[in-house]
């Protein structure tokens, strides 16, 4: 190991910067944030800089550097453009015993700066030792989509528990198991999904009952899958993908989706009711609640978002009459995974000032849509499970005044590899269906913007899927 990684107390510490251009500047914000006393040498400083100069929050030795400047100093940054001064710095710093970081020089520096992801208290640093600082940057990309942004707060939660904990549980093998159960279930979940008055509630009597007897509990998380592509997904949905020990999903979920999940995860599917057998006297509402109270982390996943044409609200309505703990995660909706994909804005300045989301889905072809609003101008409608019903939605909108020559997309598996776009009129788009095999599933778009299709479809998906 050629660089010892330490977290340094520099608050109040006198650190010098010289230099005072853009590289400079990045590095005085991040000596501020630590509170450090900066001083900073340079000719000239950066626009930036002037305005926290303004505030007074460094001191400024407006001219050339000199060796005196380093005296009292506790480390020293270089940032300038002329080597011979930053190899002067590097010199004068290290006959002082100084820790010096020459910018972009790995040879001259003492110390490096590494790529950091603050969650404060919680701090992860990533270094590559100046082999390739890109590569630290992206790794800590990586890391920053893993660690919840309130990881932090979750800490600082800890922290005021710790002496109490102590108090209650004499050794140090009994706290280490309390904290790891704490830390891996229940309460830290409800830290990640903004319940921060139940998780302190919830961690209040974990500690008074002690590591024992901590309720075995479990939740349910109902979570967005997006419409397919398994980029859409958000860092919360792969995280508890990863973390969940039951998954009941649907038939919307793609199959790409369901190998993120953790390889030991019991999978249930609940598609289609004549395929759910297993659980006959059940819904899926009730099977939730179970699978929770048995102590599982139970993941719902559903395609698009759960709280569109998703029948989420019902799922939790049952989760919330039982008391069983549950969060939501919101997912990319069809309407929106699909217009992105087909380079159909579903809102325009120019087209359409609203957008509609309305299910085609016509029980027993009774039309029970109010035809007169959806057939209104300068909106975009979008149709969700509107394939059986696309002659209906086409004809009523023209009954209904919208014009035969109106823009109509379908979008077939939106999102997916096999995307397939059919564009059309409301006069033409029933005959097109006619004379083409369609797959499910599809969702109707209909108005002015479809026209922007032509010019900005970017997603170009791979043939013969
Ligand atoms: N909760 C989901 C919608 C469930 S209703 C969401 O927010 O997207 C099911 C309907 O969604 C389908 O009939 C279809 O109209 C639409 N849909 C879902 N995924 C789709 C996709 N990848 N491409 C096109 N339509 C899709």
């Amino acid at each position: 190991m050629d660089l010892l990684p330490i977290f340094l107390k520099l608050k109040n510490q006198p650190c010098l910067v010289v230099g005072g251009g853009e590289v400079a500047t990045r590095k005085v914000l991040m000596l501020l944030k630590a509170e450090a006393k900066v001083t900073v040498v340079a000719p000239e400083i950066s626009a930036q800089l002037e305005q926290h100069l303004s505030q007074s929050e460094f001191i400024y030795k407006h001219g050339e550097f000199s060796p005196d400047d380093i005296d009292k100093q506790c480390l020293v940054i270089a940032a300038t453009n002329k080597e011979e001064v930053n190899k002067l710095i590097s010199r004068e710093a290290a006959a002082r015993n100084i820790f010096v970081n020459v910018v972009d020089s790995p040879a001259l520096c003492s110390f490096t700066m590494p790529s950091i992801i603050d969650r404060s208290p919680i701090i992860v640093a990533v270094s590559s030792g100046g082999a390739s600082p890109v590569l630290a940057r992206l790794l800590r990309a990586r890391l920053e989509t893993l660690i919840p942004a309130s990881y932090g707060r979750l800490a600082a939660l800890v922290q005021t528990f710790r002496e109490k904990v102590k108090k209650q549980l004499k050794t140090s093998n009994q706290r280490r198991r309390f904290w790891e159960k704490i830390l891996q279930g229940p309460i830290a979940e409800m830290m990640f999904a903004g319940q921060e008055k139940q998780a302190q509630l919830s961690l209040e009597s974990a500690v008074e009952e002690g590591s024992d007897k901590i309720s075995n509990e479990g939740e349910v998380y109902l979570v967005g899958a997006g419409p397919g592509d398994p980029d859409l997904l958000t860092f919360r949905a792969l995280r508890l993908l990863q973390q969940a020990d039951v998954i009941v999903y649907d038939r919307l979920v793609s199959k790409e989706i369901l190998e993120l999940a953790r390889r030991d995860a019991e999978q249930i599917y609940v598609g289609k009711e004549r395929e759910f057998h297993s659980l006959p006297q059940e819904n899926i509402n009730q099977l939730l609640a179970r699978l929770a109270k048995e102590g599982k982390r139970v993941l719902r996943l559903k395609g698009g978002d759960p709280f569109i044409f998703g029948r989420g609200g019902e799922e939790i309505e049952t989760l919330a009459a039982e008391g069983v703990n549950f969060q939501v995660v919101p997912g990319i909706t069809a309407a929106a995974g699909c217009a992105s994909y087909t380079g159909i804005p579903l809102t325009h300045r120019d087209h359409a000032q609203s957008v509609i989301f309305v299910t085609g889905h016509l029980r027993d072809g009774s039309v029970n849509l109010n035809w007169e609003m959806l057939a209104q101008t300068e909106q975009t409608v979008v149709f969700y499970m509107g394939l059986k019903g696309v002659k209906t939605i086409c004809k009523q909108l023209i009954v209904h005044g919208a014009s035969k020559n109106l823009p109509i997309a379908l979008v077939q598996q939106g999102t997916k590899q096999s995307q397939k776009t059919f564009i059309g009129t409301l006069d033409s788009m029933p005959g097109i269906v006619d004379s083409t095999e369609i797959k499910p599933p599809t969702i109707i778009i209909v108005g002015e913007v479809v026209n922007l299709h032509k010019t900005l479809a970017w997603f170009d998906p791979a043939p013969n899927t």
